[in-house]
């Protein structure tokens, strides 16, 4: 499993309730440890879960030593970042055994049950084969309706933003430093700092942000918020549910259970090279200090529409302003990994699951905190900014805050550059993984971008040559970027 993957764990009780013996290795466990235990515990089946996309083609290896080291054992996939469509296309390929995919976890005890009963385990296996030939044909034919452009035409075809009449907001705590400057001991001039950090974050202050939806959502509980709570079929264990999560946060917040860490940096940055972000080292941009590689959508769209990368909104540095690109780090999961650990010591999964499910939730609260002080506070160039918490989830403020791993910035080892520009390790606790995910789980970061226009989006799949550009920019190897990519990549590495 992948770090904080309360799927996985909630897969893990489930099975055990309905009296399975279940292994659970942890996360990040290499193939050859999941694979040997399983031989040495004879297991019948093993289970994968994975939630950032690099877990993919960890998935597609572990399949593909299966069948070389000559398993036979079914291989059960699951969570949030897999699908039926890529277990079908690019998993079951590589094993002959049985590969299937388990929609969540409350699936996983029939599909077992199925799969270990002699009578019925033929229908699952064809009723699966048969699905996965349809997808996998599907996907065949569905490969080349959309034309990639070349990422020159790409370019050609970038976000229109008329820089002519616009003013890029300079950053209120950049302008307060520089008057404490001027008052202040010279010896300070030139030392302002494009970061702050907050060490120990109120979180009876981030429990009223908290995004109650997705909470929900990861207990796999269908509906929306507030109405799971009405709604006559789900209501009562929803309540139930509701009420132990808040008792809980009450302790949480009053017993100081979780520490909640966080920085955040804006920098003096311009669009160079079209998809680009330059970060310079202060606001003379004389020195650059680092770039923000990005990527650009190659699909061909409608006469008029865009190819979008995040870069486009960032004023271009041959326009002459002085634009700004934060990025950001917070946590709510320091002390968690403790507390988590005592719970399962005393035998109580759901209070484990739970305390990691709130975790989640005060972190991503705390990115919305702070996002919203960034535009109201500290950037400032929202500072009569007044959203209610359910205006703050639907977005309707001005700017994003892309976060590599998604969509319009699905490249994880940028997280690696934000991390060195806010010392993010440091400051915050929070740490990359080898396969670039955060730990604690309970972690988000991202970039902040001010411009109006600036919009979330879906990159899609790009082609050979805009790989070739960005292992350039990354000063990567081909091989290195369509890893990285390769759930992006509009071709097949191995054709020539
Ligand atoms: N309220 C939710 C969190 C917001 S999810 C919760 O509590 O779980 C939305 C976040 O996902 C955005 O703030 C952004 O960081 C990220 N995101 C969404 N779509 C994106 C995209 N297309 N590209 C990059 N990041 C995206």
């Amino acid at each position: 499993g992948d770090v904080h993957d309360i799927g996985k764990n909630i897969v893990g009780v489930v099975l055990q309730c309905n009296n399975y013996d279940v292994v659970d290795l942890g996360v990040m466990v290499a193939a050859q440890t999941i694979l040997d235990t399983a031989k040495a515990e004879n297991a019948d089946v093993i289970g994968l879960s994975g939630l950032i996309t690099p877990s993919l083609d960890e998935m597609v290896n572990l399949a593909t030593e299966m069948e070389r080291q000559g398993f036979e054992i079914p291989l059960l996939i699951g969570g949030a970042t897999t699908s039926k469509a890529h277990t079908a296309v690019k998993v079951d390929q590589k094993y002959h055994g049985p590969v299937v995919w388990v929609k969540d976890a409350s699936r996983s005890v029939p599909v077992v049950a199925q799969l270990l009963s002699d009578e019925r385990r033929q229908s699952l296996l064809d009723e699966t084969d048969t699905e996965y030939a349809r997808l996998r044909e599907r996907h065949a034919n569905r490969q080349d309706t959309r034309k990639l452009l070349s990422i020159e035409a790409a370019r050609e075809q970038a976000t229109a933003i008329d820089w002519s009449d616009y003013t890029p907001p300079r950053p209120h705590f950049l302008v307060q430093q520089a008057k404490d400057v001027h008052t202040d001991d010279p010896a300070k001039a030139g030392a302002t700092s494009f970061t702050k950090v907050f060490d120990d974050y109120s979180l009876g202050e981030l429990r009223e942000f908290i995004d109650w939806g997705p909470f929900f959502n990861a207990w796999e509980m269908k509906g929306r918020y507030p109405d799971i709570l009405n709604n006559p079929s789900t209501s009562e264990t929803a309540r139930k549910l509701f009420d132990d999560a808040n008792a809980m946060l009450d302790k949480i917040v009053d017993e100081k259970w979780l520490q909640a860490k966080g920085v955040f940096g804006l920098f003096p940055a311009s669009q160079v090279a079209r998809d680009s972000i330059e970060v310079y080292t202060d606001e003379s941009r004389t020195e650059v200090r680092a770039q923000l590689h990005q990527l650009r959508q190659q699909t061909e769209g409608r006469e008029g529409s865009s190819r979008k990368s995040l870069a486009d909104f960032v004023a271009p540095k041959d326009s002459g302003l002085r634009d700004y690109v934060g990025a950001f780090a917070v946590t709510a999961g320091i002390g968690s990994a403790d507390k988590v650990e005592a719970f399962r010591k005393e035998l109580d999964d759901y209070s484990a699951i739970l305390l990691e499910s709130l975790a989640d939730r005060l972190a991503e609260a705390f990115a919305e905190r702070l996002h919203e002080r960034v535009r109201t506070e500290f950037w400032g160039f929202a500072s009569d900014e007044q959203l209610s918490n359910a205006e703050l989830i639907a977005e309707k403020y001005r700017g994003i805050r892309p976060a590599p791993g998604y969509p319009a910035c699905p490249e994880h080892t940028e997280k690696q550059t934000i991390w060195d520009l806010l010392d993010a390790e440091a400051t915050t606790g929070i740490q990359l993984t080898e396969s670039m995910a955060m730990w604690p789980g309970a972690s988000v970061s991202g970039l902040y971008f001010s411009h109006p226009d600036s919009q979330y989006f879906v990159l899609g799949r790009v082609g050979r040559d805009q790989v070739e550009d960005y292992a350039d920019r990354k000063g990567w190897d081909l091989a290195t970027a369509e890893k990285w990519l390769s759930p992006n990549l509009g071709y097949s590495p191995d054709d020539e």
